[in-house]
This record gives C-alpha cells, structure tokens and sequence, in this order.
C-alpha cells in the first residue's frame, strides 16, 4: 500500500518525485471533507488543499441533510454525531395564503437508523467532519494553499499552489476538484465548460432564534402569505430553536437598507408575532442553475459545487456532492489498488452527470413554479394554488421543492439490468423507488455471526456484497468471489443475516436470486438462477469492464 509520502511537496524549481497512490483532493469545504475521508477509508493517502487560511464557520448555507448522506457520514464516523446534533423532521407543510393545502410525511424504505432529514447548520456539520479528518493520519490538510496550476499527464497530476512561503507543486496520481461555486479558474483550467443561467429574484436567509411552540419538527412553505404577498417564504427548524427564514425577494433587494430602516423585524414580527428573537445570521442569495461539460477530465474528478449548482429548494446541492464524493472515492481507491482498471473512472461522470441533470430538471421546474418567468406562469400558478385548496389532484402539481433524494444508476454500464424489474422512472414526489438493479440497497437490520455489525449497510461499503437468496448454490457464488486481486467480495445467505425479514421484504427478494451490491451501496445486478459466468460478468461489469476505451476529452 503506497504511504502519506507518496505526496511530495516540492518547490516550484525542484524536480518532481513521483507519487503514485495519492490523490489530491482541492477544495476543503464539506464535499472536499467528505471525499478525503472516504479515499482514507480505502486505505488512499490524501492531500487536501484549501485556499482559505483556516475554516471560517461564518455563516451556514446546508442545512438539510438527507438520511442516505447521513449514512455516508456514518461509514466515516460522523453520521451518527451530526444526527444526534441536528433536528429531526418528519413532515413538510405546504400553506397559500392563509390556508393549510397539504402535509406530507417523508417515507421510510427497509429500517434505516436515520431520520428522513435532519437540520444541522453547515458549519457545525464542516466541524464534526474537522474532527474526524484530525484524528485520521492519512489525511494531510493544508490551508493557505490556493491552486494556481493543474497540469496532468499519462502519469499522474502536478497541483501549483500559492501559499505564504511562495509557489509550491504538489504531486499525486489523482484529483478531486471541489473548490465550490467560485471555481471558476480551476475549471477554466480543466477546460470545462460550466453552461446553465441564473435566477433574477433574490432570497433573503436569516436564521433567528426563538421559541416558535410546535414549529420544532415541521418544514413549512407559504405560497403568497400576506407578509410576503406575490412571492413565497421557507421556514425550517434547526437546532438550539434557531429557525431558517428564507424570504423570496425583488432582484433589487438590498438588506442592509431594510434593516437600517428596521424594516427587517417588521418582515421578521410579522411571522413570528411579538415574540423573543435574535438573528443569528443573515444573507442574500442569488440562484443557480449549472453543470459542468464533463465531471471526469482525465486524472481529474469534478465534485460538489464545482461540478454543479441548483437552487437549494429540495436540498439537492451538498446533498448531491457528498454522492458525487462517495462515487469518486470507491472507483478512485479501486483503480489505485489495482482491483479495476482505469476506464472505471468514466463511469464517475456517466452516473454523477446523469444525477446532476436530475437535479438540474427537479430544481429547475421547482424554480419555474416558484419565480415564473412570465405571465402564463403566474397564471398557472395561480390557478394551481387556488384550485390545490379543495382538489387533492392539483396538490400534484404544486412545487414547493422536490426533496432530495439518492439517484438511479439504472443506465449505468455499471449496472445489469433485470427484465423482471424494470425502472418505473422518477417516483411520485414523497414515494421511493423499489429495490433493483441501480437503485441504493435500502437499509435494513441484520445479524451476522461474529460480527457486531447491525445494519446492512455497515458492511455494504466494504467492498462488493454478493447477497444470495434461498435456492442459489452458495459454494458456487463463492467461487465467483475468490478473486482476492480484484478486490473484496463478501458472499452471505439472506435468510442466515435476515432473521427479522425486514431486509427481503425492503428488496422484494425472490428465491433463487443473487443480488450484486457496490461499495456504495447501489445494487449493480440482481441474478436470478444465475451460473458462474453470469456472476463473475456482472462483477466484472460492475468494476468497470464494459466501458471500452475511450478517445476524447474523458482520457487525460
Ligand atoms: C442558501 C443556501 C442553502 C443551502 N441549503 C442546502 C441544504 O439545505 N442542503 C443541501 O444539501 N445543500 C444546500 N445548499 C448547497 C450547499 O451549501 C453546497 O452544495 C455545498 O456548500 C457545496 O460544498 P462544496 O464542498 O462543493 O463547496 P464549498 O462549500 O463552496 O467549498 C469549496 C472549498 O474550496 C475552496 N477553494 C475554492 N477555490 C479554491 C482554490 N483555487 N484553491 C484552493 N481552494 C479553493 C474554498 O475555500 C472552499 O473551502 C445550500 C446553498 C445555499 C447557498
């Protein structure tokens, strides 16, 4: 296994060494942190450059963070802290006017140890991660490095950065670029190109503490409320009974002026009444709509922010970084040590680009519901809304934000398809997707002899599962696993960990079945009666081996 000094620093003059197992993550914002504590994970040496001095936690954008994410934060040790630190909520409201039009309760999939979403500000959840990147040695962060320079070849990466004592180069086999929105110059480097547009209206975000009775659990929405007539206001609980406010407001708006003429606590007392409050933090945001060309340039990954930007309603952005982390850090870890080939790599921007342009159409039409861009827009909205208040059909149509949710790899060259179960496509807002071949394995409790292990997941992210249903020859299914230079496979009989049921119930499992599960918990085949070949193949498919080689701008 290479070690932490297969990164070296060296002057902009020196000559280079070689560093062949390290990767080099840019960017130590929480996609940044999240990807270098899963490539340690994987054994992977990592370098984490940061322009910034030190973490500033001024401020919080995220704040909703989804169960799945929680999940991945788990496998690294911080899932269950952020958890037990955020708030839980369960049910979203949705209001016009003065009136209540719906309520929903975010579903539950197999029997996850998470809530559906917990509340946490960002800048705590960038300080728990903090913690578990100090207390991990393969992890070396280095602040008051700003990258200038990105150059790669057949060999590996060559990162320039500025730093207080002058230019440095840092080498490594591998990047990660998750240098956030403003990555502009890194982009431009890499040559990709970043097409979307931006939204006109502002949104106003001050989180407020105060003791709003009943208001702890719920997300609320308000369609044209009397205190913000036209336009709409987001409300959701956070922990220390702080309340997010996030006010649509006119392109021109300026808040330091509204809050001169005190202007801001009568927009804030109109909501809350005459009760207590402090404001916590305040901004103004401006939207975007965005994905880059190409998220894979070579030796270079693009993640997070850097790789796309959407609109926070839904809570589709560090949400969908931490999937594009956790995608990139299992191929990366699989090609450094040897277990697949490179063409692997490929498949990162073929699943995360397929997911952000997911993101890009649900956030994108929640905008249009939200800011119409013209007049036939404000009428249908106008018309959903008043016709949602007494026709539970129109309550379909209403966009208050499409919650997060982790993306199908059903077109993956990744994955085998099953005829037997074929994708319905997007599910109906609130609803999850049944368990097949693309799709996150849900969750579910098991017992696994010798093992303190309790949940499936717990062990998915080791390496490949091979999970075998009553009616499959095990002796043969292990045969399949046994090559040990192709990285971990672990064989199990559902029925000897599933002792609940809960898990075949969750898969909808059928005898006779052999079920094919990543090291990211997606499930790449489901085998019905499968022969050796048939398994090998879809493993072999899984690590990449159906993406031929490539010509373009893929190959570095
Ligand atoms: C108002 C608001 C609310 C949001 N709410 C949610 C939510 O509820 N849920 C959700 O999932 N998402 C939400 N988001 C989105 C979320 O905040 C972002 O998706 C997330 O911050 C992206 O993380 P990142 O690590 O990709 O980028 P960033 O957090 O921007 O980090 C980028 C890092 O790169 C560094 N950097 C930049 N350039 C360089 C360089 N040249 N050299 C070295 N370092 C560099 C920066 O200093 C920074 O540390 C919200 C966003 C906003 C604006």
């Amino acid at each position: 296994m290479p070690g932490k000094d297969d990164c070296v620093i060296v002057s902009a003059v020196a000559t280079r060494q070689p560093s062949a197992g390290t990767v080099v993550v840019l960017g130590n914002g929480p996609v940044g942190q999240t990807a270098a504590l899963l490539l340690a994970r994987w054994n992977v040496p990592v370098v984490v450059l940061d322009a910034r001095p030190e973490r500033d936690s001024i401020g919080s954008r995220a704040i909703c963070q989804h169960r799945d994410v929680l999940d991945v934060w788990e496998a690294v040790g911080a899932g269950r802290r952020i958890a037990a630190e955020g708030v839980t909520w369960t049910t979203a409201r949705t209001f016009y006017k003065d009136r209540e039009l719906f309520a929903y309760t975010l579903p539950q999939q197999g029997s996850s140890c998470f809530p559906p979403f917990v509340n946490i500000s960002q800048s705590r959840t960038e300080e728990i991660l903090d913690e578990r990147i100090a207390a991990c040695p393969r992890i070396d962060v280095r602040w008051n490095h700003c990258v200038v320079g990105l150059a790669q070849d057949h060999a590996g990466v060559v990162v320039s950065c500025e730093t207080p004592a002058g230019v440095v180069e840092i080498e490594a086999a591998y990047a990660l670029a998750c240098v956030g929105a403003r990555g502009d110059d890194v982009r431009q480097r890499l040559g990709a190109r970043f097409d979307g547009h931006s939204f006109d209206d502002r949104f106003l975000i001050c989180d407020i503490r105060a003791e709003l009775p009943g208001w702890a659990n719920e997300r609320r929405f308000y369609f044209d409320p009397a205190w913000n007539p036209g336009r709409q206001v987001l409300i959701h609980p956070c922990p220390g009974s702080t309340f997010r406010i996030d006010w649509q407001v006119p392109g021109d708006y300026d808040v330091e002026a509204e809050e001169a003429a005190g202007a801001l606590d009568a927009r804030i007392r109109a909501i809350i009444g005459d009760r207590p409050y402090e404001v916590v933090w305040k901004s103004v945001y401006r939207f975007h709509s965005r994905v880059v060309d190409r998220m894979r340039i070579g030796r270079v990954l693009l993640a997070g922010d850097c790789a796309h930007l959407v609109a926070p309603f839904g809570a589709r952005g560090l949400n969908s970084g931490v999937a594009d982390a956790e995608n990139a850090a299992w191929k990366l870890a699989y090609v450094l040590h040897g277990w697949a080939a490179e063409d692997l790599l490929e498949s990162y921007h073929q699943e995360r680009h397929a997911a952000a342009l997911e993101n890009l159409a649900v956030t994108g039409a929640t905008m249009e519901f939200l800011v119409p861009h013209d007049e036939g827009g404000c009428r249908r909205r106008v018309d959903i809304l008043t016709r949602a208040a007494s026709d539970p059909s129109a309550r379909r149509e209403v966009d208050s934000g499409r919650l997060a949710e982790p993306f199908w790899y059903v077109e993956s060259p990744l994955t085998t398809a099953d005829p037997s179960r074929p994708f319905g496509g997007r599910p109906e807002r609130g609803a999850t997707v049944p368990a097949g071949p693309g799709i996150l394995v849900p969750d579910a409790p098991i017992s696994l002899a010798g093992s303190a292990c309790g949940r499936l997941r717990e062990i998915a992210r080791d390496g490949f599962l091979l999970l075998a249903t009553p009616g499959v020859d095990l002796a043969m299914i292990e045969g399949a696993a046994a090559d040990g230079a192709r990285g971990p496979v672990r064989v199990l009989a559902l029925r000897e960990i599933d002792a609940t049921g809960v898990l075949g119930e969750a898969l909808g499992a059928r005898p006779g079945e052999v079920w094919v599960i990543r090291p990211d918990a997606h499930v790449a085949a489901v085998l019905t009666l499968p022969t050796l070949a048939d398994v090998t193949g879809a493993l072999r498919r899984a690590r990449g081996g159906g993406i031929g080689p490539l010509t373009g701008p893929g190959r570095a």
